[in-house]
């Protein structure tokens, strides 16, 4: 069984004391392809450290993280520019907007979505996004940048039916995490009326770990709870689960 972790953050500083030992814990558990999104240029050698100590598992990401957008924005987006002519990266991620941490940057944080999404189309690389008290406005720029060459993940998914397919119009898949196995979640109620090939797994970690470890760091072993939880949704064995989203995740990364 090959299990795809499509958004897990193993550079962070929450794995610091034990980071090859958590990497061995998902390894063993069936997780044999991790995609690690981006959030600024502070991370970028941790990455690359990363990249270097596990080369056939981890895929990196570059991007602007929205909360990560500040008065600095601009230096940011040209160090995701640099890197994206240097050298593969397997998506532009994670991008978007928040508006439930702050506020203050909002106009900054829709031009680097933007702006990024165009840079993603440029070197014909997928999109993650980061959404969080901000489906209106991360619609509005994906309406304006729709088309066939905008594909990606949309990532720790949590709206509604309603936004889901919305996102899926725009070629998102949904990344499916930790909030699946939440009680008051709320995607477990629509998720089976969603086609499965819509759908990839992820963990976000070191954040959002999933029942029964809500609350505690998150990691990437944990996904085997949201792969069980999103088979017994669509009610197939944990086998297929894998199978099916780790194809989707191809179909996004190419790899
Ligand atoms: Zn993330």
């Amino acid at each position: 069984m090959i299990i795809t972790d499509t958004h897990t953050h193993l550079y962070s500083e929450a794995f610091e004391e034990d980071q090859k030992e958590m990497m061995q814990r998902a390894i063993d558990s069936g997780v044999q392809r991790f995609f690690v999104p981006a959030i600024d240029s502070t991370y970028t050698e941790r990455m690359f450290q990363l990249e270097k100590d596990f080369p056939k598992e981890v895929f990196l990401m570059t991007g602007l993280h929205p909360t990560h957008v500040k008065e600095n924005y601009k230096e940011e987006l040209a160090h995701v520019e640099y890197l994206l002519t240097n050298r593969k990266f397997y998506a532009v991620g994670e991008i978007g907007i928040d508006l439930y941490w702050d506020t203050t940057f909002l106009k900054e944080q829709q031009e680097a979505f933007q702006y990024q999404i165009q840079l993603a189309k440029k070197y014909k690389l997928p999109i993650v996004i980061h959404c969080r008290d901000a489906f209106d406005e991360v619609f509005e720029v994906l309406e304006k940048e729709k088309g066939e060459e905008l594909f990606g993940i949309f990532h720790c998914f949590t709206g509604t039916k309603e936004h889901a397919e919305k996102a899926i119009k725009y070629n998102m898949k949904l990344g499916i995490g930790g909030v699946v196995t939440f009680k008051n979640g709320k995607i477990d109620q629509f998720l089976a009326h969603i086609p499965i090939k819509h759908i990839v797994l992820e963990t976000d970690a070191p954040y959002l770990a999933p029942t029964p470890y809500r609350g505690k760091r998150n990691e990437s072993s944990y996904i085997v709870n949201v792969l069980e939880k999103v088979a017994s949704i669509y009610k197939i064995s944990t086998e297929d689960a894998a199978r099916i989203t780790t194809e989707n995740s191809k179909a996004v990364f190419g790899v």
